[in-house]
């Protein structure tokens, strides 16, 4: 079963939100007013695909592991 591991640059991170609205389920500010990933591996990337496109900054990678 192929899954999905999604990092998350933090220093590059600007808190804009665009990830949380694409993907609330995976995705949420932090108390530091920066996103955060809720479950950093998953087996089906549905929406953090949307979230990784929207982030202004690039700061969202998705690899796919075994
Ligand atoms: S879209 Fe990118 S810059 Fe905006 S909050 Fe999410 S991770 Fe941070």
């Amino acid at each position: 079963m192929v899954k999905y591991k999604i990092a998350h640059d933090k220093d590059l991170c600007i808190g804009c939100g665009a990830c949380v609205s694409m993907c609330p389920d995976n995705w949420e500010i932090d108390d530091e007013g920066k996103a955060k990933i809720i479950n950093d591996e998953v087996e089906n990337i549905g929406c953090n695909k949307d979230a990784k496109d929207s982030c202004p900054v690039d700061c969202i990678k998705i690899k796919e592991i075994k």
